[in-house]
């Protein structure tokens, strides 16, 4: 008996199961395509999540900067908060995307 991964939840799962302990996939049939579709499903969330990561990001920039005056007290905090997530969340979806397509090769 060997460990497999499974084809829709990465879970680490035995080679001889007709279905996943975890997600209840059923793994009896082909389970080529149930991957591939696996990997786009994670491909288009990581990229919902930099697209969501890279307009928090812009916010930031648009609150600290509206009305052509830099901005003081909570709208400070507010977009400085925006900012810094925005551009945080947006690197680190990067690396995910980057990892996540290294992967599939
Ligand atoms: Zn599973």
């Amino acid at each position: 008996m060997a460990l497999v991964q499974c084809p829709q939840c990465d879970k680490r799962i035995s080679s001889l199961a007709k279905s996943c302990q975890y997600c209840h996939a059923d793994l009896s049939g082909n389970t080529d395509s149930m991957r591939v579709i696996n990997h786009i499903q994670q491909s288009t969330k990581l990229m919902n999540q930099s697209f969501l990561a890279l307009t928090l990001f812009i916010a930031g920039v648009v609150i600290w900067f509206w009305g052509g005056e830099v901005a003081t007290g909570m709208r400070a905090i507010i977009g400085a908060i925006c900012f810094v997530v925005g551009f945080v969340g947006y690197l680190y979806t990067r690396v995910r995307i980057i990892l996540h397509k290294r992967k599939s090769e």
